[in-house]
This record gives C-alpha cells, sequence and structure tokens, in this order.
C-alpha cells in the first residue's frame, strides 16, 4: 500500500500521521494526513458524496504530502 509511508510534515518537519475515517453519510473526508506538530492537513474526498475532490485515494493524499505539491 504504502499509505503510511508518509515524509516529516512540509512545513515544520515534525511526524505525520493518517487518519482513515470510516464510511459515513455525514462525513465529507473519508482520510486525512495530518502534522502532529503544526497540525496542517490534508484530506481524502469522497468523489461520490459530490464534494470537492482533491484526491482519488488515500494513496494520492499520501503520495501528495509526501511530494509536497499540494495546495491548501
Ligand atoms: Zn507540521
Amino acid at each position: 500500500m504504502g499509505i503510511h509511508n508518509l515524509k516529516p510534515c512540509p512545513f515544520c518537519g515534525g511526524s505525520a500521521g493518517i487518519v482513515v475515517l470510516k464510511k459515513d453519510e455525514s462525513l465529507m473526508a473519508t482520510a486525512s494526513i495530518y502534522c502532529e506538530q503544526c497540525n496542517v492537513m490534508i484530506s481524502y474526498l469522497d468523489r461520490d458524496k459530490g464534494t470537492t475532490e482533491m484526491f482519488k485515494s488515500p494513496n494520492d493524499a499520501a503520495e501528495m504530502w509526501n511530494t509536497r505539491t499540494y495546495i491548501i
């Protein structure tokens, strides 16, 4: 999977963590990668919910975090 192979935070170098949320109609994000130090976060949004899609999968979110090219 590689989803947990997260590089340090692009902003502060802190440790990154990932939260995978259970599918629920009340939740927009199904996975989030966050910094434990400065709390910056990126989220994978499920396209089925009709929300703005940032990433196609949690792995895409992890890849975006690791390549540090995402824009908040
Ligand atoms: Zn950070």
